[in-house]
């Protein structure tokens, strides 16, 4: 029998995790992961956080540390690119023509920033953020006292926005909604964490966007539409990303807003997988969808390499992810793109609560302010974990005993 050949494309957390899940689960064949970027495989969220702040290492973040890959016989081709798949003849073919074969193919290209399309987007000075390259030429220049224009006040926004606050640097933001980062978690919840940056000092400018930037050579000022100018020494855009999905696409593989997947991860061509940001998945309990979450990198590519060992599992981890911004970490789990009542457990004002999304009744997500552990960790036992037993079973609930700090939770979710 010829030694089985899995290749990944993509190196990052669900590409890599895919890998170390296929050797711990015994598979003996060959693996050859295969990254765009030139590191080893790294996660991406401390680069709006603590490595962002120069509070930890690059070394710190990365998936596995570089002895890792060697001990597993685990292939590692960095720094390529793959330019094509043929799923006919079962090959990829990478950037300088290499054609590399393959008994299973699984796909974890992600995403990458939304093109920026502002006039003025080439000057120096104005930045997204994706990759590590991205944030070492943020480090470069931010010192205290400068001032920075964050565009776009989702997640990555508001968390650079902390960070740089956190380093001295005088920050605005343009968010286009009311409410910053309410299509998520709500008018109530986008207040509370309003007024957390506000206080901070960050200048929070709602309802407005960017027009353009100017200045000669390098980033000088941003007018917005409702006409303000704002001075500055740079500029960070957290305008969302796209799934990287065209390689796929033009193999024939069935793509709308990422890679059509089913729950085993499989895409509608013969032996080609996908997991993360790229995927739009079908979840046994939420449907179709496409989540932008590290939590769903690790635990997708881990099912991924189980699919491809033969295994028959449906991938219905109930989602969840994080996001620290200041001294406050937010916790969600779950799926809700829309709810029709929203019930709290701790009042918002006081930065320490819980909300449940509720749709007919039933929750379909739950977010924690300096309030959560990690559900899916056996050891914590907490509020969270509840909440993921609730949406996990869709049970009804009464609101009242959700808002009712007396009633334990637990019991609540065990439907006692
Ligand atoms: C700054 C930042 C902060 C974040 N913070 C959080 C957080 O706090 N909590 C949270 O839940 N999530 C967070 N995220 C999101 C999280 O990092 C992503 O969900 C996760 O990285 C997705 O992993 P992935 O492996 O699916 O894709 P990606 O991380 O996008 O990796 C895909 C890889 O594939 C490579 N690739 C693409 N095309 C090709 C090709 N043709 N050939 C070879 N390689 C290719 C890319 O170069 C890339 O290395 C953050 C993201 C960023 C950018």
């Amino acid at each position: 029998m010829p030694r089985q050949r899995i290749v990944i494309i993509g190196a990052s957390v669900a590409g890599a995790t895919a890998a170390v899940t296929l050797r711990d689960e015994g598979f003996d064949g060959d693996i050859r992961l295969i990254g765009a970027e030139p590191q080893l495989p790294y996660n991406r969220p401390p680069l709006s956080k603590g490595y962002l702040r120069q509070q930890e290492s690059f070394e710190a973040q990365l998936v596995k540390p570089a002895g890792y890959y060697t001990e597993q016989s685990i292939e590692l081709t960095l720094g390529a690119r793959a330019t094509a798949i043929d799923a006919r003849q079962k090959l990829v073919e990478l950037e300088g023509g290499e054609r590399v074969g393959y008994d299973q193919l699984l796909v974890a290209t992600g995403g990458r920033n939304r093109t920026l399309s502002v006039p003025g987007a080439s000057l120096g000075g104005v930045f997204q953020l994706r990759t590590v390259e991205d944030c070492d030429r943020i480090r470069a220049v931010i010192r205290r006292g400068r001032r920075a224009v964050v565009m776009g006040f989702g997640f990555i926004g508001s968390e650079v926005s902390a960070s740089l606050r956190q380093l001295g640097v005088e920050v605005a933001a343009v968010e286009g909604s009311r409410v910053p980062l309410a299509r998520v978690l709500g008018e109530e919840v986008g207040q509370v964490l309003a007024s957390i940056h506000r206080e901070q000092g960050v200048e929070l400018l709602a309802e407005d966007s960017v027009e353009a930037f100017e200045g000669s050579g390098r980033v000088e000022r941003v007018r917005t539409r409702k006409g303000r100018v704002l001075e500055c020494d740079m500029v960070v855009a957290g305008i969302g990303i796209v799934p990287n999905t065209e390689l796929l696409a033009a193999a024939g593989a069935q793509v709308d807003n990422g890679v059509l997947v089913d729950a085993r991860c499989r895409t509608s061509l013969p032996d080609v997988f996908a997991a993360g940001d790229v995927t739009n998945h079908l979840h046994p309990i939420f449907g179709r969808l496409r989540v932008e979450h590290w939590n769903n990198g690790y635990q997708q590519g881990r099912a991924a390499a189980r699919s491809l060992l033969g295994g028959a599992q449906p991938y219905d981890y109930v989602h969840s992810f994080w996001s620290d911004q200041y001294e406050h970490s937010i916790e969600y789990v779950g799926f809700a793109a829309g709810w029709d009542r929203l019930v709290f457990r701790g009042r918002p004002e006081s930065r320490k609560f819980l909300g449940f999304y509720l749709k007919e009744g039933i929750v379909h997500a739950a977010v924690g302010l300096n309030r959560g552990g990690d559900p899916e960790d056996p050891k914590v036992d907490g509020e969270l974990k509840a909440a993921v037993h609730l949406i996990r079973n869709r049970l009804a609930v009464d609101p009242a005993k959700l808002g009712d700090e007396a009633v334990d939770l637990l019991v609540l979710a065990r439907g006692r």
